[in-house]
């Protein structure tokens, strides 16, 4: 029986594996098609790659996008695509000096808190890869501004608190757009985590839809059979596939586990039957 879990994060974002390490534990957990989807880099696919063939598991190309659509920040999964594909390593690019922009801002705010050189740390703990809020999370427990990361979120990171800071990520279409183009899916990660109204959450579906989106993530990590039911009307509603996705980031976390996934209602139809079969190879092709 094959198992499917198509959002997980490496070290190349805030993930607290290498992308050997967490295909080695996918394997270990029983996963036989995984996708490591970072937050807008590229950059864990080829070790992910070669580890995928030691551990005999299927590698889907995957990336996790930052997007603003309605001044709202929105995620989206691009999976199964070209990674070479000049538009989507431009598109990256682009989002990554967005990142670095916002993380010196988030610092200067911190620091008023009375932080200790925030970016230092944040790029010290991120091991030279992109900064996310995370990595600020973890310098702030370490100087004991925060208990946790959840804390160091409530109190600092979170919308509207001290250290946050509002961002223009990328466009919506552009980002459906260049995954298409890349010859990938478009997946929304973990829709119902937007609290979005239903009217919010159906002049979504309708735009995803309509600029080339194809699927919505009906199973994610620590989500409700509640959530998977709503969802899973909304997909069969607006005609979207659906996709299922642990979004681990750490062992350490009891709640989220690679492979541990709740099956799809059998009324929707997987955004895996649209994958190409030479998708690993294509990784391997590609990249080096
Ligand atoms: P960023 O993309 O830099 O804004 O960072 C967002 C990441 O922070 C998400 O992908 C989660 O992994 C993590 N995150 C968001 N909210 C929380 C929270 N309340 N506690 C712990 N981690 C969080
Ligand atoms: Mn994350
Ligand atoms: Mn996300
Ligand atoms: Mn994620």
């Amino acid at each position: 029986m094959p198992v499917y879990d198509l959002h997980c994060h490496s070290t190349c974002s805030d993930g607290r594996l290498t992308p050997a390490e967490l295909v080695a534990r996918a394997a270990q957990k029983g996963v036989t098609h995984l996708a490591l989807t970072d937050h807008d880099t590229l950059a864990g696919l080829p070790d992910a790659m070669e580890a995928a063939t030691t551990w005999d598991i299927n590698l889907i190309t995957g990336v996790e996008f930052s997007v603003s659509w309605q001044r709202k920040p929105l995620h989206i999964l691009g999976l199964d695509f070209d990674a070479a594909a000049p538009g989507l390593v431009a598109l990256v690019e682009t989002l990554q000096i967005i990142r670095e922009q916002r993380a010196e801002k988030i610092a200067l705010k911190l620091e008023k808190k009375g932080v200790k050189e925030p970016l230092e740390h944040a790029r010290r703990f991120a091991g030279g890869k992109l900064i996310t809020r995370p990595h600020f999370a973890h310098c702030l427990v370490e100087q004991g501004f925060a208990k946790d990361f959840e804390s160091a979120f409530r109190y600092y990171l979170g919308q509207g608190k001290p250290g946050f800071v509002a961002t223009q990520w990328v466009e919506l279409e552009t980002v459906v757009g260049e995954i298409r183009r890349a010859g990938g899916r478009a997946v929304i990660a973990h829709p119902r985590r937007y609290r979005l109204t239903h009217s919010w959450m159906r002049k979504l579906l309708k735009l995803f839809k309509e600029c080339g989106g194809e699927g919505v993530e009906v199973v994610t990590g620590g989500c409700s059979p509640g959530d998977i039911e709503a969802m899973a009307q909304l997909a069969v509603r607006f005609e979207l596939m659906a996709s299922a996705g642990s979004d681990f980031h750490d062992p350490a976390n009891p709640w989220v586990e690679l492979g541990r996934l709740a099956s799809l209602p059998g009324t929707l139809s997987p955004i895996w039957s649209q994958f190409d079969d030479q998708a690993s190879n294509r990784v391997s092709e590609q990249i080096r």
